[in-house]
């Protein structure tokens, strides 16, 4: 079947498509492809078109007329058939502040290396980093993200690779932990803070957190720091938790999606309940601090919350929403995420500690938490709306 590709530049403006259709409307064409993208205030619309005249040369003239008229450049080509078939397609998403072209070149040079082809572009934030989402075919998940987040690392920009299809479609739910995740503190730093043990507890927890003690082991150690701490410490905690830029729009924006959230926490209920419980979280799990006649005895009541429990929650999580593991995405920055992290369909190393950092599906190394919602494919400008069209929560 031959056909006609026509390519238009110029600037936008009311009323393009229909001067350009309109001139080509009596001449029996048919639209067999539409694109059209703005820049800056310039537009390029890109029309593929079919069941063409035999006078080739009326339709091109008309075409040519409408973009002088209009003052725009035309390019056209004539060829054979439909646009190829895009198999094996995958989504990959960039994230840089600032964004440069030595980022795209790299994308670019490890995209072609690995046989995949970038078929269409779409830019998806712009403050408070650039994010631009890639749809590239010919490229398999399983080598491409290797090599992109390598090749990230390296040159300094966060890379997300997912398939494309129906599993990046529909409701997910996003697990999250909780300390330097969700929030920015540590919450048993807080805690014995007010023990006045915090140096020795930070430095335990630094050790864990990057994966070089046993985690239960190093729990029970920071939690008898804090025997005989009055347990209104929760609520003074609580209080001075400051939650991760963007955490509130990221948890809102979910939940306007109708998407399922949970938090699971190697940290503690007493303080993460409430906190996801202002947030309109509903799956939570976290250890829970024994407290006897008003004041805590320094041990962990119940089974500690760990790598392995972490990555059970989320699976609990996911079938209580019925919801398969591919639809699942999973936040964390320490060792005891890691389970959860590859468990997960989408695991997201969260400013995480280099091991972390390493095996995860992908790194986030901004300090925005919403960002997890263009990895999701959403655009800075949805989320800015749903958050303007958003009654108040009672
Ligand atoms: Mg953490």
């Amino acid at each position: 079947m031959q056909t006609l590709a026509a390519t238009l530049t110029g600037p936008d403006r009311p009323g393009i498509t229909q001067a350009l259709m309109t001139s080509i409307a009596g001449l029996g064409t048919e639209v067999l492809d539409f694109e059209q993208v703005v820049v800056r205030g310039q537009v390029t619309i890109a029309v593929l078109l079919g069941s063409l005249p035999d006078d080739l040369d009326t339709l091109e003239d008309r075409l040519a007329g409408t973009c002088a008229r209009l003052g725009y450049r035309l390019t056209i080509d004539e060829g054979i058939g439909d646009n190829p078939p895009r198999p094996k397609r995958v989504v990959v998403t960039i994230l840089g502040r600032p964004l440069r072209a030595t980022h795209l070149a790299a994308v670019g040079r490890v995209v072609a290396e690995h046989g995949g082809n970038i078929d269409r572009v779409r830019r998806l934030s712009r403050t408070p980093m650039t994010t631009l989402e890639f749809m590239v075919s010919n490229a398999e998940v399983a080598s491409l993200r290797p090599a992109l987040a390598a090749t990230a690392a390296e040159t300094g920009f966060d890379v997300s690779v997912s398939p494309a299809g129906l599993s990046r479609q529909g409701r997910r739910l996003v697990v999250m932990d909780v300390d330097s995740t969700l929030i920015r503190d540590e919450v048993i730093e807080l805690l014995a803070r007010r023990a006045g043990r915090e140096a020795e507890v930070a430095a335990v927890t630094e050790r864990a957190m990057r994966g070089e003690l046993d985690f239960a082991a190093s729990l029970h150690e920071r939690v008898a720091t804090l025997a005989g701490l009055p347990e209104s410490v929760f609520e003074e905690v609580l209080e001075s938790v400051r939650l991760t830029p963007g955490a509130r729009t990221l948890v809102a924006t979910l939940r306007d999606l109708g998407f399922a959230v949970g938090l699971v926490s190697g940290g503690f209920i007493e303080v993460v309940g409430p906190l996801a419980e202002s947030l309109g979280i509903r799956h939570v799990h976290a250890n829970r601090l024994e407290v006897s006649d008003g004041v805590l005895t320094g041990r962990v009541q119940g089974e500690v919350v760990d790598r392995a429990m972490k990555a059970t929650m989320l699976k609990k999580f996911a079938d209580a929403e019925g919801l398969p593991l591919s639809r699942t995405v999973a936040v964390g920055d320490g060792a005891n995420d890691l389970d959860m992290l590859a468990a997960a369909g989408l695991g997201v190393a969260f400013n995480a500690k280099p091991a972390v950092r390493a095996s995860a599906h992908t790194a986030l190394n901004l300090p925005y938490l919403d960002a997890v919602l263009h990895l999701l494919g959403f655009s800075r400008e949805e989320v800015e709306d749903a958050a303007a069209n958003r009654p108040p929560r009672p």
